[in-house]
């Protein structure tokens, strides 16, 4: 830890303190991590257990060789992109602000407002090499373990850095694994949430006699021609694959808990129905409503759930899909601002989200910003939970952000001096939901004359940028 003495533009003259920081993950939470911590003046190092950056969009044909991902020693494959997949939000609101996301109208690239997953890649790659990043991130590197070392003092009785342990392996051969250890200040975890499979429970699955395989796994409708395929999960990918797989299939049956209304441009051999909930020997999977079907294929379109192996015991619990104990989706609490979390949150704009709490743990690590003590934290964490509870959200949904994801990017912009983001993102986010929803086959390509004036104003706009 260095400090450094650094103009404030609001408080004037402020000491400013330099981190040694670990990143965990160089997909775009952890490309971000390393731009925003950098330029706050921190050592940074991330470490990518990839060959490449981009995380879950760097497509990977390849799969887990364990269908259901259930096997802990199974060959593991970190992206879970389908090769078909568009982004379901458009390129405008899913941009960092500092590198507008706009069509680059270079040959080989996708112009579309709704690109390909290999855009997106393209973007990341173009944001790393812009802002310099590779030279921060050793490559082929899995973090292990991450642990809090003992706390020792100096001569005037303050604490000393550093306060992490990481341990890491690196493939020196494909047999051969060389495990290292580093000191660090603080860590910064991007490991992403996207590729730990979570499975829908069915009574009597164990005596059906078909295949099962999570939606992680998909990548082609092609091995499912001809068959009756039930997808579990209608969120954006079991709504995907199900259209891609009505192409190609004799049946789709797309199963949610509920359904608010019909959505308009279903194809006449996708069928919606309610959860399944039981599996029969002689291949037939019952409905909610009652309802049965001889079915191939299930695919679990069901999410996934976090995942922190590598972290000391004890830190954190993630029972039930609740990542405790985080202050304001970020701050471990009890070692705050030293261990951060960047992207817990899900149903925001990701990327513009993990621009503003990257920048809000750089500015904690360095001083510039101050989180309130660590009692007010878990205060904060009681009231927090007590109002998901009082409201009927179920402890799953703690990171869930469709309504309040805005409200808490203004926020972040608060605490680190950013201006405030534009109307127009919020307005945006709003319409395509409402658009994905009711028109699931075309709103990627067609929108109204509204939309399309929007787009143009604001792509001029970002382009000026
Ligand atoms: P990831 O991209 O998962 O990156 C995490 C990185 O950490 C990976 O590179 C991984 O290899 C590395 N890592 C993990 N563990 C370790 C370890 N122990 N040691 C070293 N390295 C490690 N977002 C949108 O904005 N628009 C969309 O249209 C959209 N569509 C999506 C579709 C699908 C199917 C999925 C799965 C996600 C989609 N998302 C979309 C969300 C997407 O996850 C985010 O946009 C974002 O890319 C997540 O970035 P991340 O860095 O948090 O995680």
């Amino acid at each position: 830890m260095t400090v450094d003495v650094a103009a404030n533009g609001k408080e004037g003259q402020k000491t400013r303190v330099s981190r040694s920081v670990c990143v965990i993950g160089a997909g775009a939470a952890g490309l971000v991590a390393l731009k925003e911590l950098r330029e706050e003046g921190h050592q940074v190092t991330a470490f990518e257990q990839n060959e490449d950056i981009g995380g879950v969009w760097k497509y990977d044909p390849d799969t887990d060789d364990d269908p259901l991902g259930i096997r802990e020693d199974r060959k593991k494959v970190h992206s879970s992109m389908y090769a078909s997949l568009r982004t379901n939000l458009p390129r405008e609101i899913m941009s960092f602000a500092a590198y507008p996301f706009v069509p680059s109208g270079e040959p080989g690239r996708d112009d579309r407002r709704f690109c390909s997953h290999q855009e997106v890649q393209a973007y990341l790659r173009d944001y790393a090499r812009h802002f310099d990043l590779h030279r921060h991130i050793r490559f082929g590197t899995q973090v292990l373990r991450v642990s809090r070392l003992p706390e020792k003092t100096n001569q005037y009785g303050s604490v000393q850095q550093p306060l992490w342990e990481v341990v890491t392996r690196t493939a020196s051969s494909s047999e051969n694994w060389a495990c290292d250890t580093t000191e660090f200040d603080a860590v910064v975890v991007c490991n992403g949430h996207y590729s730990q499979p979570k499975l829908a429970t069915i009574e009597g699955i164990a005596s059906w006699p078909g295949r099962q395989l999570h939606s992680h796994n998909y990548r082609t409708p092609g091995p499912f021609a001809g068959q009756t395929v039930v997808l579990i999960g209608a969120f954006a990918s079991g709504e995907d694959i199900s259209r891609e797989l009505a192409e190609h299939c004799s049946e789709v049956y797309l199963s949610a808990r509920s359904w608010k209304d019909e959505p308009r441009q279903t194809p006449p051999n996708l069928h919606r129905k309610l959860v399944v909930t039981r599996a029969y020997p002689d291949g037939s999977l019952e409905f909610a409503d009652g309802s049965r079907v001889v079915a191939d294929v299930i695919i679990h379109c069901t999410g996934y759930v976090y995942e922190f192996s590598f972290l000391e015991s004890g830190l954190v619990s993630t029972e039930d899909q609740r990542v405790h104990p985080v202050y304001e989706q970020v701050f471990h609490v009890g070692t705050a601002p030293t261990l951060s979390f960047i992207g817990l949150p899900f149903k925001v704009s990701p990327l513009p989200m993990f621009e503003l709490t990257t920048r809000w743990v750089a500015q904690c690590l360095s001083g510039r910003a101050v989180l309130p003590s660590e009692a007010a934290m878990h205060k904060w964490i009681d009231g927090f939970y007590e109002g998901l509870k009082a409201g009927g959200v179920p402890v799953r949904y703690t990171h869930e952000m469709s309504r309040t994801g805005f409200d808490y990017l203004a926020r972040l912009c608060e605490w680190t001096g950013t201006p405030m983001f534009e109307s127009w993102r919020e307005d945006l986010f709003k319409d395509f939901s409402y658009r994905r929803h009711n028109y699931p086959a075309n709103y990627r390509d067609e929108w109204p004359e509204d939309l399309e004036l929007k787009r143009k104003v604001i792509w001029e706009d970002l382009r000026k940028e």
